[in-house]
């Protein structure tokens, strides 16, 4: 076994979880990418990689990937919850299974993960750092995006609280807030309850989704999030947050400067902007 740290990541298939296995094998650390289909990784071989399946709706497959990781590795220094998806569209759209399988997915599949990550480290007495994955949209919003929104915003309430109860046992509980990002998030992996939903939405959701698709133009590659979370996982500091991209931060500094009510209506500025003209 070597004596270089380990990292499990969650969602290592494409984009954000992808680069963050790249780098993390770049600055030689045992990498465990975990993808629900590792048989179609584009990960290439390393021998510091392993790529165990792991879907987070799957519990099985979650203490599989655990046992094979230690088994492999002798320890699990730093878990990355990244894998996630955004439902999105009017919420009257949504079925209760999209909306099941969206907090499955966001939130009951990462809780599940943190439960292994904390036991193993308590009852070893090997302290570790939990890096969960959210996003801006955990702390602002926009239109809809309610059910994504809601289940980043319950990973910050989740994880925010979590790190007073296991900062005894050493444990270090980091959050990463992407803003936008040049990956499959807002195509390929995206579900939308638009179709499903009410005539009466469809005129303004066309203009607010038109808008909503201008104001990610300038997204950011996933490695810049990859050297984020790595410096997460490295940071011996008691900071909490690591916002990803300088959008995030615009966002989030004029989030926190100025009242609410003037926020929704900057939001609603630009993204209604054209509706009823
Ligand atoms: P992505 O679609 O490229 O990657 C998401 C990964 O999660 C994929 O590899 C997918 O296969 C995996 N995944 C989905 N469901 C899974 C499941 N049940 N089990 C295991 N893996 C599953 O998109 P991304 O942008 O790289 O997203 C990564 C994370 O970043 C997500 O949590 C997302 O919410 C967050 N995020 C993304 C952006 C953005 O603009 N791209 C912004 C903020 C936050």
């Amino acid at each position: 076994m070597s004596s270089a740290k380990t990292v499990f990541i969650t969602g290592s298939s494409t984009g954000i979880g992808k680069d963050t296995a790249l780098y993390f094998i770049k600055k030689g650390w045992n990498v465990a990418a975990t993808m629900r289909t590792p048989e179609k990784s584009t990960l290439g071989s390393d021998p510091k990689l392993i790529i165990p399946r792991l879907d987070v709706t799957d519990e099985k497959s979650i203490q599989s990937a655990w046992n094979e990781t230690i088994a492999k590795f002798g320890a699990i220094d730093v878990v990355v919850n990244n894998a996630g998806f955004g439902l999105t569209g009017p919420f009257e759209g949504a079925t209760q299974e999209q909306i099941k399988r969206q907090f499955d997915t966001n939130v009951f599949g990462l809780m599940s993960i943190c439960k292994h990550a904390i036991s193993l480290w308590r009852s070893k007495k090997h302290p570790g750092t939990l890096i969960n994955v959210a996003s801006v949209g955990g702390r602002v919003t926009f239109p809809y995006y309610s059910l994504y929104h809601s289940t980043k915003w319950a990973v910050e309430g989740f994880t925010e609280s979590l790190q007073y109860e296991v900062a005894q046992f050493g444990i270090k509980v980091k959050i990463v807030e992407p803003g936008a990002i040049k990956t499959d998030f807002n195509d390929r992996s995206a579900d939308v309850t638009d179709s499903n939903a009410p005539a009466d939405y469809q005129g303004v959701l066309k203009v607010v989704r038109a808008n909503l698709r201008k104001a990610v133009v300038n997204a950011i590659e996933p490695v810049e999030v990859a050297k984020v979370i790595f410096e997460a996982a490295s940071s011996n500091s008691s900071q909490i947050r690591y916002k990803a991209g300088n959008d995030a931060k615009l966002l989030l500094a004029i989030r926190r400067i100025i009242p609410e009510n003037l926020f929704y209506s900057i939001v609603r500025s630009q993204l209604f902007r054209g509706v009823n003209s």
